[in-house]
C-alpha cells in the first residue's frame, strides 16, 4: 500500500472567540504568514468557508468536530449552535475552537481512498473516502490506527514525505509513526521503517515478532 496525501484544503470556522486554545495553538504553531502561499514550491492550501463546502465535507466535517451522531447537518449550523451542541461538554468545545479546519485527500494509485481532517490544534480523525466510516484518529498530535497495522504504517511513510515537501502545513505538525507492543515484553516498539516488512525486532528484549498479528498501538 503506498499513500500520498493531496488537495490540501483549509477552513477557518467563525466561532466566538476561544483564548485558552488560541495561546495553545499560538505556542505549538509556527506564526509565519498563514499558508505560505507565496513562498516555496508547494502552493498554499484551498481556502474554504463553510457555506462552500460538499455534503460530503460537511459531513465529514460535523462527524470529525462532534464524534457522535448529531442533529445538525452542516459546519455552519454547528458553528452557529455550538453552546447547545456542546452543553456539558464545554472543554471540549474550547479544544474544538483551537484552530483552523485543515483537510486532505490520501490517495492511492491515483485513487482517493481516504480523507484526513484535522482540527483543534492537535486532533483529527481519518475517514473512508467520501464517507464518516472513522479508520483511524489523530489525539494529541499522534496518528492512531490500532485495527490496521499496515494502514498505519503506509500513513505513516506518506507523512514523513509530506512533512519533506509541505512542512508548513498543520499536517506536517503532526507525528503518524506507528507503534506497536512486544508481545514478549510488552515495550511499545516505534515503526519508522520505509520498507513494508511486518517482522519487528524489539529494542527492549531483542525478540522478533510479526506486527501485523501482535500490533496494538496503545
Ligand atoms: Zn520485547
Amino acid at each position: 500500500m503506498r499513500l500520498s496525501f493531496a488537495n490540501w484544503r483549509k477552513m477557518e470556522l467563525p466561532w466566538k472567540a476561544s483564548r485558552p486554545w488560541a495561546a495553545y495553538r499560538a505556542v505549538c504553531m509556527d506564526t509565519g504568514e498563514p499558508g505560505g502561499e507565496t513562498a516555496g514550491p508547494q502552493r498554499g492550501p484551498l481556502r474554504k468557508t463553510p457555506d462552500e463546502l460538499s455534503s460530503t465535507e460537511n459531513a465529514q466535517c460535523v462527524h470529525a468536530l462532534m464524534w457522535r451522531e448529531t442533529d445538525v447537518a452542516t459546519v455552519s449550523e454547528l458553528v452557529s449552535q455550538a453552546e447547545r451542541l456542546f452543553e456539558g461538554a464545554e472543554d471540549i468545545l474550547e479544544a474544538v475552537q483551537g484552530g483552523p479546519v485543515e483537510w486532505w485527500d490520501v490517495v492511492e494509485a491515483g485513487v482517493v481512498r481516504y480523507q484526513v481532517w484535522l482540527y483543534g490544534v492537535d486532533s483529527g480523525v481519518v475517514f473512508e473516502a467520501g464517507t464518516t466510516k472513522q479508520v483511524a484518529h489523530v489525539a494529541q498530535f499522534a496518528l492512531w490506527c490500532e485495527e490496521d497495522l499496515r494502514l498505519w504504517k503506509a500513513l505513516a511513510v506518506a507523512h514523513r514525505e509530506l512533512k519533506a515537501g509541505c512542512p508548513e502545513s498543520d499536517l506536517a505538525r503532526m507525528a503518524f509513526n506507528a507503534a506497536v507492543r512486544c508481545p514478549h515484553c510488552d515495550r511499545l516498539n516505534e515503526i519508522w521503517i520505509d520498507a513494508f516488512d511486518d517482522w519487528v525486532i524489539c529494542s527492549g528484549c531483542g525478540q522478533g515478532f510479526d506486527a501485523a498479528k501482535s500490533g496494538r498501538g496503545s
